[in-house]
């Protein structure tokens, strides 16, 4: 379990003190970005805000563990969009420049003041590559542990063959992606506006890669079997993700804070 605390609503007066008592801080990472006419633009912004309150909720095994205090930052709403959705309606992205000082002061400034250990909930793919630079930046300024927690990596490809079937369920605006929006914000998802959009396969490799591509048809902006997604697939998505975003925080949690940056290193 854990103990949210909103970061927007602390007072001036009481804040110094609510730092001190913390354990974390908390910053979700989103996006405004179309995903297809079934899912809202806001998608990954309420993923990550979701999955960045929803972890506080799990109980722990043997109801033992003291629960865990953290400052909850409001999201951060608007990022860098890959090319295969910039050009789809909604879709505002920032420049990758900009965005990553914009994260490098953000992260810099939550650990200013008085956080050692930052967790970002992210929620969309092209933050985790600005999230780790900005995070790599800060480490090597200030005393910190920073732990991005992509929600889309905390159910395995194996688990969601499980809950979807063999047909391709992960990807943007998947049945994967769906069902954890419909599994926090139902009303914001129109499930018949879309037909399945059958993805490009995977490259036949077991070696992990990074491909980066345009258009990748078949294509709208996004692309999955949308068919797949039910009230249960959301459900489970949820229940499922949060559980592993609060096992991550606990073994983080447990694990030992890092000494100061070498003085040499820092600039
Ligand atoms: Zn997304």
């Amino acid at each position: 379990m854990g103990e949210l605390i909103e970061a927007t609503r602390v007072t001036g007066g009481a804040w110094p003190a609510t730092v001190a008592e913390s354990d974390i801080a908390v910053v979700p990472v989103g996006a405004f970005e179309w995903h297809g006419p079934h899912l809202p633009l806001g998608t990954d912004t309420i993923l990550a805000e979701g999955f960045a309150r929803e972890w506080a909720h799990v109980r722990d095994p043997d109801g033992a563990e003291a629960p865990v205090r953290a400052v909850l930052y409001p999201p951060v709403a608007y990022t860098a969009c890959p090319g295969q959705t910039r050009p789809w309606p909604g879709t505002i992205a920032i420049r990758p420049d900009v965005m990553l000082a914009y994260l490098c002061d953000v992260i810099e400034g939550v650990v200013a003041a008085g956080f050692t250990r930052v967790l970002v909930v992210n929620g969309h793919d092209a933050n985790m590559s600005m999230v780790r630079a900005a995070m790599e930046w800060v480490s090597g300024r200030r005393r910190a542990s920073l732990l991005l927690a992509n929600w889309f990596q905390l159910v395995t490809p194996e688990e969601t063959t499980q809950i979807f079937g063999p047909q391709p369920s992960r990807g943007h605006g998947g049945a994967y992606e769906t069902s954890a929006v419909l599994g926090f914000a139902p009303d914001s998802v129109d499930l018949g506006a879309a037909p399945d959009v059958p993805p490009r396969p995977r490259l036949d490799t077991s070696s992990p890669y990074v491909l980066v591509e345009s258009r990748p048809t078949p294509w709208e902006g996004w692309s999955g079997h949308i068919s797949l997604v039910t009230d249960t697939t959301g459900t489970r998505v949820r229940e499922l993700a949060a559980e592993r975003l609060h096992d991550l925080i606990s073994a983080w949690i447990a694990a030992p804070l890092p000494d100061e940056p070498d003085a040499r290193t820092a600039g």
